[in-house]
């Protein structure tokens, strides 16, 4: 089994090399982003929640992250593997993530860390707000509170990886294909 975390700040790059490994992984992409963009387009009470906290560039609480991720390990199981796009972003989601596999037998290949420097990702962020109409992707305040708890509650997140010898760092700089060939040359070591 291939179960991949694929961490970085905001404008990293995750969703786009998410889709490339899918494709070629043939994995279950969790993108805990996208499924909290689909509760607020439905205007649940979770969806209403979440806009508020995304428009003001924070963290949702734990908790109910942990639960969204729960049910979709649950509802895949016996797949060829899972990537996890957007979670863990605390080390408390960290912990729970490695208890829910353990529990299911599974554990985290390895996580990939793809390296990209803050004023890249200003830049990048920009750029895609101007094209999805991702209302946290237009507002520079938003975008550095988003960086602001990236540095401060999700960057610790790679240390728990390290310490259990699952972390690759990849620099996230150059062609979309660039970066994927490194992160397939990873992924290839495990399936
Ligand atoms: P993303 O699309 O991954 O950049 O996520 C957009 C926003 O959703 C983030 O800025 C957070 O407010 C929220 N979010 C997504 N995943 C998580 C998570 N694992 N823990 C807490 N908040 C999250």
């Amino acid at each position: 089994m291939l179960n991949i975390v694929l961490f970085g700040p905001p404008g990293a790059g995750k969703g786009t090399q998410s889709d490339l490994i899918v494709e070629k992984f043939k994995l279950i992409h969790i993108s805990t982003g996208d499924l909290l963009r689909a509760e607020i387009s439905k205007q649940t009470n979770l969806g209403k929640q979440a806009q508020d906290i995304i428009n003001k560039g924070l963290l949702m609480p734990d908790s109910i992250m942990i639960d969204m991720i729960q049910n979709k390990i649950t509802e895949h199981i016996g797949c060829k593997g899972f990537i996890f796009d957007g979670f863990p972003r605390t080390t408390v989601q960290a912990e729970a993530l490695d208890s829910l596999l353990r529990q299911n037998n599974m554990e985290i290949s390895t996580m990939i860390s793809l390296e990209v420097d803050t004023p890249i990702i200003v830049e990048r962020i920009l750029k895609r707000g101007a094209i999805s109409g991702r209302s946290d992707d237009k507002n520079e305040t938003i975008i550095l509170q988003r960086i602001s708890e990236y540095n401060h509650k999700t960057a610790p997140v790679k240390e728990f990886y390290k310490k259990c010898n699952k972390l690759t760092e990849i620099q996230g700089v150059g062609t979309i294909q660039e970066i994927f060939s490194k992160i397939e040359k990873v992924c290839s070591t495990f399936v």
